[in-house]
């Protein structure tokens, strides 16, 4: 959608503070942050909802909200982090362009716990943003992770109904993430 503020930040039209990027998938500081940290993960095509994303993207792009949790709050030593979409303006979602947030917890949050701390903008916080990005970063966007999708994609021959009842029998998707050792091997120790 070209009048998407979050499309525009995909293409690179507009600049961010970048600190992981894939083929589909990008993820960003938020510029009013509600902790240290608070990073968003945007598919790149535009999907208006999680309803709205292709199916075979909604497995990754979870994949990728747990790789950067690990990673965020390694680098940034939160000892928690929330997990959060709006789905729909009345749900509060202010761009409509499916983004998931993570916002990084600490013990000294002065801040209430909970979802409760997605409401407050942290003006510590949003002053210290770019301390944030090269913390995180350590000066170069987190490396591309490998995920797995169970998708009709991963198999063209077959029509999404037939991959449907392909995925009832076979039953759970396998992850990438079993190896905790994956995680890390192209990003912590950098
Ligand atoms: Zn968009």
């Amino acid at each position: 959608m070209t009048d998407c503020i979050f499309c525009k930040i995909a293409s690179g039209e507009i600049p961010t503070k970048k600190i992981y990027e894939d083929q589909k998938f990008l993820a960003f500081l938020d510029v009013n942050p509600r902790a240290v940290g608070h990073c968003l993960i945007i598919p790149k095509k535009h999907a208006a909802t999680l309803t709205d994303l292709p199916k075979e993207d909604a497995g990754p792009i979870f994949q990728i909200v747990q790789h950067l949790a690990k990673i965020i709050t390694e680098r940034l030593g939160a000892k928690g982090y929330n997990i959060g979409s709006n789905n729909g303006e009345s749900a509060g979602q202010a761009v409509p362009h499916l983004h998931l947030h993570i916002i990084p917890r600490y013990d000294t949050d002065k801040h209430k716990a909970g979802f409760e701390a997605a409401f407050q903008v942290n003006e510590d916080a949003k002053k210290d943003i770019d301390k944030t990005l090269s913390t995180i970063t350590r000066g170069k966007i987190i490396p591309p992770v490998k995920t797995t999708s169970s998708s009709p994609a991963a198999n063209p021959s077959s029509s999404a109904k037939e991959q449907d009842e392909t995925e009832d029998k076979k039953g759970e998707p396998k992850w990438c993430f079993n190896d905790e050792d994956d995680i890390g091997d192209d990003t912590i120790e950098h």
